[in-house]
């Protein structure tokens, strides 16, 4: 890593709402230090797996989720932001300026913090989801980013929250059928949401199931042979019957988890792990550490709402430097 030594403000996470902080922090001279994330990290946050933004203002024909990042990180760099492509390991803030401890053991430090590390979406936790996620067999967390992939397939869509009622109506547009499966009778998901699915003839509801085990088989693509999701095996909840689901593809839409694991302890957080700040500031309780995006927002987890919370978080830090 280049750079080590002190600097005024650090930005830890690279969505909307770190890019935001970069581009105010670095508009205010501040010379901001971006921790971008490497693997297993995606720089960029979810929106690089989106494919279609169109509920950003300023772009009436919608925008790539990936190029949106692009044209974050180069407002940001326009004003003098340093990128590191690595994770940060360790955040000690006993002391100041605060010390952070790089994955590959730098050492950086700071006056100012800004966290905006955002949030990764659940998986059940079966035997070959990850795996076969990961390979792009059958399993995925994204329907905007894979739908396309299942042309004409059947699919299975598993959750009862907004986000599943949102994933299975879009992939209406690619499958031949979609079934939701939910693990109890009644849903989280808004009304609206919930009816628009039922209206829809291609979405099936299979309700009361739990998720139990990855049906797969081989398939050969290309010179390789490898294992492809072919169905889901369910257990009732009330009769404990199993049930085989054939499906082409799963998209698992069960929520998001923060990624705060690094602030354990350090600061305080509701019981999902969502850091707690001030009022209607990006504070946290530890003077300079201020945090923003989806890493505390469990409500609205939006790209515009984690980009206006990443320039509250700038201003902030901005204030509290001006005041120190
Ligand atoms: P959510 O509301 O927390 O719903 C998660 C769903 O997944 C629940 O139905 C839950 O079941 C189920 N689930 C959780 N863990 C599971 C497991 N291990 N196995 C099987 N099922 C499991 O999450 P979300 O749908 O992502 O929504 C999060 C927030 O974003 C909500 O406030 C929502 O309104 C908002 N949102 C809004 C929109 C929109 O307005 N366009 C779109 C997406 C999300 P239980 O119900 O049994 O707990």
């Amino acid at each position: 890593m280049t750079g080590h030594g002190q600097h005024q403000v650090v930005i830890i996470g690279s969505g909307p709402a770190g890019w935001t902080a970069a581009l105010y922090t670095g508009r205010a001279n501040l010379k901001p230090v971006v921790f971008e994330g490497a693997a297993p990290n995606v720089p960029g946050g979810q929106l690089m797996w989106t494919s279609e933004v169109e509920n950003f203002p300023g772009f009436p024909h919608g925008i790539k989720g990936p190029e949106m990042m692009g044209k974050f990180k180069e407002q940001a760099l326009r004003f003098g932001t340093i990128v590191h492509q690595e994770n940060i390991a360790k955040v000690d803030a006993s002391k100041r300026p605060f010390h952070l401890t790089t994955e590959s053991g730098d050492v950086i430090t700071c006056d100012a913090l800004i966290i905006a590390t955002g949030a990764t979406a659940k998986l059940i936790g079966l035997a070959k989801e990850m795996e076969l996620m990961s390979a792009g067999a059958g399993v995925s967390a994204c329907a905007t980013c894979d739908g396309a992939f299942y042309k004409g397939e059947e699919l299975i869509v598993i959750g009862g929250g907004d986000s599943a009622m949102e994933e299975a109506q879009f992939l209406t547009r690619f499958a031949s059928k979609v079934t939701l499966v939910h693990r109890r009778e009644e849903f989280r998901a808004s009304r609206i949401m919930l009816d628009r699915a039922r209206a829809n003839p291609k979405i099936f509801f299979e309700t009361n199931q739990i998720p139990h085990e990855i049906m797969t088989e081989k398939k050969t693509v290309g010179v390789f042979e490898k294992d492809w999701l072919v169905g889901l095996k369910v257990k009732h909840t009330k009769t404990h019957k199993e049930e085989i689901i054939s499906a082409g593809g799963m998209f698992v839409a069960i929520g998001h988890t923060p990624n705060t694991k690094l602030f354990e302890g350090l600061l305080d957080m509701d019981d999902k792990g969502y850091l707690i700040t001030r009022g209607q500031s990006s504070k946290t309780k530890i003077p300079g550490i201020f945090a923003c995006g989806d890493a505390q927002d469990s409500i609205y987890r939006q790209a515009i709402t984690a980009a206006g919370s990443g320039c509250m978080a700038a201003i902030d830090a901005e204030r509290f430097l001006a005041g120190h």
